[in-house]
């Protein structure tokens, strides 16, 4: 069977090469030949010896998930669906700003923790996405954003990558952590650790283990502000409460690229949203540096929530500025091509009751 080299960081393609009888630095070509220049062709890399591209191209290969469609928004957000296999697709989406690209990348088909205000827990749990596939959305990206500025692949559009698609990237620990190494390597995409950001429901365990294997910036799912109500939106707070959510974040800071945590918390009308919820948040938060995030619910087909009205969420932001704590209410981009948080493979699947499989099949 062929070897996937999208699969490796530079450790393993370098244990691959020694494996293969070839010296380190031909790892790290190779490393800048696949994601600096996202070359696929063995045979295009021309500063390799003839007799290790046959090599190569006898026993492994570069294989990206397949793309399926590419669809453009009114304001410029870009949406790449993407084939993973049997019928599974995944959606990567980049978001232009004045001054910075952010890609927002999926970690796996469908989730477990099945947050009730989430498109993506609804479906239930498929399959945690290889390497590849993970990197492959980046790879991917930096391609056809390439192609639409005419640019050359190094000067990239994507400046920040955040792990806010479908999936739990906790839950698919080595894996999304392989990832983030190539984000990272300066032969790779040489991003900096501020600039990829992981966001968690608050897997306390996992938290501890990014924090001393990659500590890059956090992002919390927080969305209530105690137990009682966390548990029913949040369902993975029954085994790892507020408390100790906070205490892991205490923990993490201490590794962190970035002095505070994000919290993010999605604004459901008449569930989570008023100002003596804001100012519970406020007391809970009051010994964890951090900012907020407010998400506007992004609705789907039969979720049961509405999102709340701007008033409310301003009255909510207000509270929380007015404790000090920095607070931004996040844009709803993409909203034309189902591109916003929480609806990303939504609309099909409700439709169709089945998994992803549908996105598919829509898509054909
Ligand atoms: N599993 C991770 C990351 C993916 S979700 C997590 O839960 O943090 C990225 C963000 O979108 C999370 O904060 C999530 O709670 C939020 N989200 C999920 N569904 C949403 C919806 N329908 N509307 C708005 N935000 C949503
Ligand atoms: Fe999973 Fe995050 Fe959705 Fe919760 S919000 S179900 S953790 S993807």
């Amino acid at each position: 069977m062929s070897i996937n080299l999208l699969d490796f960081n530079a450790k393993a393609l370098a244990g691959f090469c020694a494996g293969i009888g070839e010296k380190p630095f031909r790892a790290k070509q190779l490393l800048r030949w696949i994601h600096r220049s996202g070359e696929a062709d063995f045979a295009s890399m021309s500063d390799l010896a003839k007799g290790l591209r046959e090599k190569l191209s006898a026993g492994a290969m570069i294989e990206p998930p397949r793309l399926v469609s590419d669809h453009t928004a009114t304001d410029g957000t870009r949406k790449w669906l993407l084939s993973v296999g049997s019928g599974n697709g995944i959606e990567t989406v980049f978001i232009p700003e004045t001054s910075r690209g952010t890609l927002c990348i999926s970690s796996q088909v469908g989730c477990a923790l099945a947050c009730t205000f989430c498109s993506t827990g609804r479906q239930g749990f498929n399959r945690n996405l290889t390497v590849a596939e993970i990197i492959g959305q980046l790879w991917w990206a930096n391609k056809a954003l390439a192609e639409e500025f005419g640019g050359a692949l190094r000067s990239r559009a994507v400046t920040n990558v955040v792990m806010m698609g479908m999936g739990e990237p906790l839950a698919n620990f080595e894996n999304v952590v392989t990832a983030l190494d190539l984000m990272l390597d300066d032969n790779a995409y040489g991003l900096s650790r501020r600039r990829v950001t992981v966001s968690t429901s608050g897997l306390v365990p996992a938290m501890d283990r990014l924090r001393e294997r990659c500590p890059v910036a956090l992002a919390v799912s927080l969305h209530a502000p105690n137990d009682a109500l966390r548990d029913q939106l949040v369902p993975i707070n029954r085994k790892y409460p507020i408390g100790e959510l906070l205490a892991a974040c205490q923990r993490y800071l201490q590794s962190a690229p970035r002095d505070f945590i994000t919290f993010e918390y999605v604004m459901l009308d008449g569930i989570n949203d008023t100002v003596a919820h804001a100012r519970e948040l406020v007391q809970l938060v009051q010994h964890t540096p951090c900012k907020f995030n407010l998400i506007p619910f992004n609705p789907f087909h039969n979720s049961g929530y509405r999102r709340s009205s701007s008033e409310t969420v301003h009255r909510f932001r207000d509270v929380l500025v007015q404790a000090g704590l920095i607070t931004t209410v996040r844009k709803t981009r993409g909203d034309d091509i189902d591109a916003a948080c929480g609806q990303l493979a939504g609309k099909v699947h409700d439709k169709t009751r089945r998994t992803s499989r549908g996105i598919l099949e829509a898509a054909r």
